[in-house]
């Protein structure tokens, strides 16, 4: 099991809604290669480019607000015995605490940072400041 995490820091009364699924660049054992972008679910995953069904789903999704940071971990069935996925993307929806407009949003590997995310009123909603998502391996 992998673990992919991220966070955000919240400006002026943003509320974030975190995604439900997660996509992950990893060994497909199916394919048997590295690097294929797997779209997770609860209820399975699918190989994005070869479309077929991948050998796993994600399991417990936890959110947890703290300090003006807002934090999404999700857990993953990954292969044993393979490298951590090399790319992660969570997408979020954030909600202006001053004009309640939405604005979608995505934390992904290999952006420049810190990256922020404003609202079309000009507000600035959340800020993206260090290298993530994280992996970790973690216990069944
Ligand atoms: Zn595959
Ligand atoms: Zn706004």
């Amino acid at each position: 099991m992998t673990q992919i995490g991220a966070e955000l820091l919240l400006y002026a009364g943003t509320a974030v809604d975190f995604a439900e699924t997660v996509e992950v660049a990893t060994f497909c054992p199916v394919c048997e290669k590295t690097d294929r972008t797997i779209d997770f679910t609860r209820e399975g995953a699918v190989c994005r480019g070869q479309g077929h069904a991948f050998p796993g789903r994600m399991f417990a999704r936890e959110v947890v607000t703290e300090g003006g940071r807002q934090r999404a971990s999700y857990v993953f069935e990954s292969p044993e015995g393979k490298p951590l996925p090399s790319w992660g993307r969570i997408r979020f929806v954030a909600t202006c605490g001053a004009c309640g407009k939405t604005t979608r949003g995505s934390i992904q590997n290999n952006e420049q940072r810190p990256k922020e995310t404003r609202c079309a009123c000009g507000q600035l909603l959340v800020t993206d400041e260090q290298k993530q998502p994280t992996f970790r391996r973690v216990e069944a």
